[in-house]
């Protein structure tokens, strides 16, 4: 049998070991830390326990055995029971044998043996477990040949397919999360089975279904899973908005991109750049407002005109439905796909002003729009690829140069409204905005510099102008 004692490394797996001998029990490591550790993957954080006997009874030993005498977070209603130590997080559960029954992903637990527990388990590379009894120390269990579809990189699993995924229907998620984050093909009767399931994805919560997004969205490659969660179905319920982009429309001979396709490379390719979790999203919605605005005429062909604002609006309903947190994020998503085409716009002809308001409207957020326009150019043109970069390398340009000069980016107004109170002796009132308006418009238009003396001096002129006398 194969030993991969060097796994267990880590002095908690000797720990645990000796709290199994106290309690006269078995216990394994299992799952997500044994398949991270044979892949040479970067070995996670959270490591499993599985006892054949009660898993919070072994946390608890393991507690007293450990300087310190950790806390044990137990968990009554699934039988488990976490430790945490300063650098790793160990989960315990007591072996089980589980039945599930319709509509509902918590299934009838029962005690088992390994096993059982193995048997539960979603996938054959998540079944491997490691022994930790002193004289099987390392020892893999591998019941279903995880191994070998480790190495020839299969998602399978351990039992019946479709029995798999209709008890819990999250699998479906998880398989194509692991398919896409290890870069693993998904078994053929698999890959049916879910596309048969695709409906019971409806009793998994939205918040468990937007997790393995964000895990998909987070990996080297998404559009690998988007492709599947297309391919399968299930991404209809999840953001039927990306649906709606699929095809190619041809009027007259004039046909559009596939703006499915597109939005999956412009995802693919902001994530070389960036691992902004909230700016990839920008890039998965960036085009969603096209399917609604999309219209033919013969004299310009296809347009979407005011896409970006129906798409930025989109964002709101699409984050409320997945119940998706309505904050800043969602707010700095908008925000992007508002201004997705403005750097574009500009590209073609860059001016001061153009740039100078470009700033100050993406605020902080000017280098992420940048990053998403920039993954934006997916044309195969070579040397259409060439020039729209180097249009956005003069854009980049042309924003240091006005930046150093006007400090637009964290513009603050260079005249307070307290200062225009007292210089026309007013109380607060209309006048005030107008008058900080106009300066701001000025600044941005190049006509005064952003500096106080410009500003105060333009602040008495708009005054006068509109009757008002200084002190
Ligand atoms: P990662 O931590 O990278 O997401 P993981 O495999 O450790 O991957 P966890 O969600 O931490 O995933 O779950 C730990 C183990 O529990 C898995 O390896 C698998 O054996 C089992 N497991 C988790 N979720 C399910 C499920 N829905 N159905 C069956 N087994 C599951
Ligand atoms: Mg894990």
């Amino acid at each position: 049998m194969k030993n991969y004692k060097e796994a267990l490394q880590h002095p908690i797996f000797d720990t645990i070991a000796k709290a199994s001998a106290n309690l006269e029990l078995d216990s394994y490591v299992i799952g997500g830390f044994v398949r991270d550790h044979i892949l040479q993957r970067k070995t996670a954080k959270d490591i499993d326990i599985v006892a054949v006997g009660s898993g919070i009874a072994l946390a608890k030993e393991v507690s007293n055995l450990l300087p310190g005498n950790p806390k044990v977070q137990i968990f009554k209603t699934y039988g488990t029971a976490m430790l945490k130590t300063e650098d790793i997080e160990v989960e315990f559960v007591g072996a089980r044998k589980e039945s599930y029954v319709e509509n509902s992903r918590n299934p009838k637990v029962e005690n088992g043996s390994l096993e059982d527990d193995q048997n539960r388990r979603d996938f054959t590379i998540n079944t491997l477990a490691l022994h930790l009894s002193p004289e099987n120390y390392g020892e893999i269990l591998d019941p279903f040949n995880g191994l070998e579809d480790l190495k020839s990189k299969i998602i399978r699993t351990p039992l019946n397919p479709d029995i798999t995924y209709s008890d819990d229907p999250l699998r479906m998620m998880r398989a194509i999360r692991f398919a896409t984050q290890l870069n693993f093909k998904i078994e053929s009767s698999s890959l049916e089975a879910i596309a048969k399931n695709k409906d019971r994805i409806k009793i998994i919560t939205k918040e468990r279904i937007v997790d393995e997004l964000h895990k998909i969205i987070l990996s080297d490659k998404p559009s690998t899973g988007f492709k599947l969660l297309e391919q399968t179905g299930l991404l209809g319920y999840i953001l039927p908005e990306l649906i709606d982009l699929k095809g190619i429309d041809e009027v007259e001979g004039q046909r559009h991109k596939d703006n499915f396709y597109h939005t999956l490379e412009v995802v693919d390719n902001i994530a070389q750049n960036t691992d902004d979790l909230w700016l990839r999203w920008a890039a998965l919605l960036h085009d969603i407002g096209k399917a609604p605005t999309k219209k033919f005429s013969k004299k310009v062909g296809w347009t979407f005109h005011g896409h970006e604002f129906v798409g930025s609006k989109m964002v709101f309903k699409l984050f409320k439905r997945l119940k998706m947190p309505l904050n800043e994020k969602m707010k700095f998503v908008q925000k992007m796909v508002l201004m997705s085409s403005r750097p574009i716009v500009i590209a073609t002809e860059v001016t001061d002003s153009a740039v100078r308001r470009l700033v100050f409207d993406a605020g902080e957020y000017i280098e992420e729009l940048m990053t998403l326009c920039e993954a934006d150019i997916t044309t195969k043109n070579p040397k259409r690829f060439k020039k729209y970069h180097n249009n956005f390398k003069i854009v980049r340009q042309k924003m240091i140069e006005v930046e150093e000069r006007d400090h637009i980016r964290n513009f603050q107004p260079p005249v307070t409204g307290e200062e225009i109170m007292d210089t026309f002796n007013i109380k607060p009132s209309r006048e005030i905005g107008i008058i900080k308006e106009a300066i701001k418009e000025a600044i941005l238009e190049g006509e005064i510099p952003n500096e106080h003396e410009a500003a105060y001096a333009y602040m008495v002129k708009k005054g006068e102008e509109l009757g008002l006398k200084s002190s």
